[in-house]
């Protein structure tokens, strides 16, 4: 709103040039940050970040931080400048999103009542790691931007968590970040965790070697492995709602819907309280199942439900074993919610079902029925259809019936 009544002394000096002249510094400060739209200002601070990122420059970035921000976001945000440096960047963007939502600021005007305007447009970054990223990998942020005497400024990214929009962590978020780097991964970590980061690179080599003889479609020849130095960072880097401690690992990309629907550079986080503890072959056994999901993420679409990301990753890296009863499974393939929330049993009973139904389909139809299920499935972007619609079709051309029957095979047949 205040925004606007800048504007609007803009338009007035433009038909009355003189009157400007005549007022004060400051005011005529308001009228230059006025001459450009607040989107363009914003663009141009989103630029200074970038450039004072290019050039190693540490004060322009921090410039571009509010006055008035917590002593917590400077730190924060000269940590974040401090590991992106770290970091071998081939590329790296900051763009404006308000072509998707033009302003989230509503009601934190009362938030921050010395400043003369505020904006809180999605921002997105873009970038790729040398020799790594094929694709970019893409973060989201929500910053405050904040008018204070004609400059706009960054004050907070955390103004929309409580609503559930949490601005993108990553590991440089903490500090600088060491890698490892072995033929095909890319260990990133925290300078001290060298020591684990290096058995990890050797442990990844020998899963990405099951890989090529399990999965019969491309693979990628470069994978990004991020160790966590702690708990409380993996939460902060997957925004999880969900309890961490029942898993081992994950693969994640973000989705790019610009132009249809492609994933995003994908990344493996280690959850190395469990890994570390569990015994050399499933830690070989976890890192295959999740080099299938990086390796998957490409041919996946939109209507790739759990239970077929899940199944076609545990099965393969499980040995591809036959399908086996499942203790205590209701015969009905799991939601997708059911892989992280409802206690460790019915998790794992949630992946076993995954796995048993797609041990199922192998059985009946060879062993690259799986993988092409997938595929199939993947293949459908922004065709019109439910999800449920979409996998009864593919399971029809690859399995010879729909969804339905195909549980109903599954669940007698197992
Ligand atoms: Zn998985």
């Amino acid at each position: 709103m205040s925004a606007l009544a800048v504007m609007a002394v803009l338009a007035a000096g433009a038909v009355a040039p003189s009157a400007v002249a005549q007022t004060a510094v400051a005011q005529t400060a308001v009228a230059q940050a006025a001459g450009v739209t607040r989107e363009e200002a914003v663009r141009q601070v989103l630029a200074q970040r970038v450039d004072a990122l290019e050039r190693g420059d540490r004060a322009a970035f921090l410039d571009t931080v509010d006055i008035a921000a917590t002593d917590d976001f400077k730190i924060r945000q000269g940590r974040l400048f401090d590991g992106l440096r770290s970091l071998p960047l081939e590329s790296y963007e900051l763009e404006l999103r308000t072509d998707e939502v033009p302003d989230l600021a509503a009601g934190l005007a009362a938030r921050y009542p010395g400043a003369e305007a505020v904006f809180l447009p999605p921002v997105e970054a873009g970038y790729r790691l040398t020799g790594i990223d094929t694709i970019d990998a893409v973060d989201g942020y929500y910053y405050t931007f904040l008018l204070r005497d004609g400059r706009w400024r960054i004050v907070s990214d955390r103004d929309l968590e409580d609503v559930g929009l949490p601005s993108a962590r990553n590991l440089w978020d903490y500090g600088p970040v060491h890698q490892q780097r072995t033929d095909h991964f890319t260990i990133l970590h925290d300078p001290a965790d060298r020591k684990r980061a290096e058995a990890l690179g050797t442990l990844c080599e020998q899963g990405y070697v099951r890989l090529k003889s399990a999965f019969d479609k491309a693979i990628p020849t470069q994978i990004v492995v991020v160790l966590p130095h702690t708990l409380d960072q993996l939460r902060e880097i997957l925004q999880a709602t969900f309890d961490l401690s029942n898993f081992v690992a994950f693969a994640s990309a973000a989705v790019d819907r610009d132009d249809d629907w492609k994933a995003t550079a994908p990344r493996v986080y280690v959850q190395d309280m469990n890994l570390a503890r569990s015994r050399r072959d499933f830690q070989l056994q976890t890192f295959h199942h999740e080099f299938t999901h990086v390796s998957a993420f490409a041919l996946a679409g939109p209507f790739v439900p759990s239970w077929v990301h899940e199944g076609v990753a545990d099965w393969m890296a499980g040995g591809e074993k036959s399908p086996s009863k499942v203790d205590g499974s209701d015969g009905v393939l799991p939601e997708d919610w059911e892989f992280t929330t409802g206690g460790a049993e019915s998790i794992i009973r949630a992946y076993d079902e995954s796995t048993s139904a797609m041990a199922f389909l192998a059985a009946r139809k060879g062993k690259t029925a799986p993988l092409d299920l997938l595929a199939e499935i993947g293949e459908l972007r922004v065709a019109p259809g439910t999800a449920e619609y979409r996998v009864d079709q593919s399971l029809q051309a690859v399995y010879g019936a729909g969804l339905a029957q195909f549980q109903k095979d599954w669940s007698g047949g197992r």
